[in-house]
This record gives structure tokens, sequence and C-alpha cells, in this order.
């Protein structure tokens, strides 16, 4: 298979496509550009519903990082076109690999988010080499996202985990939900205090 199709199928695109993946060896990554797919429709930046009309100016190219592919980054390119939106007006599109302000598609965003659950910022941001105000941003908006769509279930069975992070050093006190397999709370040391 193509790293052009592998890429396409791994992103989920339907209205858009992988033209063409460069490989930038100065800085060690992987630019992937896209473009969208003849008139397939796009969706409203603002509403999400999919709009009638696409207008014939583009917004300038736009970046996005990706998930690594070993030791290269990968970083998404596209300029986003604007939309005639029944409800909105002319607005830019939607793209589907990203929430429309950040700058890391869906993918990384939630590695991203997983990995903020147990370690400080700026050591995410150093492991996925990402700039830590893009992790903030990220995580806000998992925040948000888990406010808007938590209902609180009452917890049945606990499991509890200490965590050491480095040998003989700190740990962490994890608490999971069993019944739905998810991290609930992640606390640092192991006092019953924590608890
Ligand atoms: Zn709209």
């Amino acid at each position: 298979m193509r790293m052009e199709t592998f890429i396409r199928k791994a992103l989920r695109l339907k209205a858009h496509t992988v033209i063409k993946v460069e490989e930038d060896e100065a800085a060690g990554k992987l630019v992937v550009h896209l473009e969208r797919v003849g008139q397939r429709r796009l969706r409203c930046g603002v509403c999400g519903l999919e709009a009638p009309r696409v207008a014939p100016t583009r917004r300038p190219l736009r970046r996005w990082r990706d998930l690594a592919m070993r030791e290269h980054l990968v970083e998404l390119q596209y300029a986003p076109a604007r939309v005639w939106c029944r409800w909105c007006g002319l607005r830019v599109e939607r793209v589907p690999w990203a929430d429309q302000w950040q700058r890391v598609t869906h993918a990384l965003a939630r590695a991203v988010a997983t990995l903020a659950r147990v370690l400080d910022w700026k050591s995410v941001a150093g492991h996925f080499r990402l700039n830590w105000k893009t992790v903030a941003a990220v995580v806000e908006g998992a925040v948000l996202w888990g406010l808007e769509h938590r209902r609180w279930h009452p917890l049945h069975v606990l499991g509890i985990d200490e965590v050491s992070r480095r040998k003989g050093q700190q740990y962490l006190t994890i608490v999971y939900d069993l019944d739905r397999r998810r991290v609930v709370w992640v606390g640092r040391d192991r006092t019953t205090d924590t608890i």
C-alpha cells in the first residue's frame, strides 16, 4: 500500500485526500499534503452541517501535527476552504482530522490528553515534541469535552493502583472504574489522605 493511501485511510478521509507525502530531512519530519476531493461537500466550521456551496477563495495554508511515525514527526498541510452554510453564512470549513482551534489531529490529541493525566505538561510536551501551549490547548479541549459529555454514574468497582514514576521516588495513586475500564482519578503520593 502506498504511504498516501495508508495515511488517507488512517485519517478516515472522505471529502479530502492525501496528494503527496514528502520527507523534510533537515527537520526530521514527514509532510503530508492534503487536498479536497472533487466536488464533495464540506462541512461548516461553526455548526458542522454539510454546506451546499464552497466559496472560491481559500484560507492560508495550515499545519497540524499528527502522531509520529517512528522517529519522524508527521505534519499535515492544508489550505481550508470557505463554505456557504445555510445557517451560518460564509465560514471556514470544518476539517475532519482535528478540532477547530487545535494544532494537532484527533489521534495526537487523544495521546496527549492520556499522557497528561499522569505527567506534567512540560514532560508531555517534551515527549511529543510539542509546544506546551499546544499541550495546554489539548488538555483544556479534553476537559471541556469531558464536562459536556460526562454523566456521573455511581462507581461500583474501584481499582486502586500505586505507580512509582521513578524507582523509590514519586508515587501516583490511580483510581479506576473497573466496570467501565477507565481512570477516574489520579493523585500524587500514596497516603490514605490522597484517597
Ligand atoms: Zn453552519
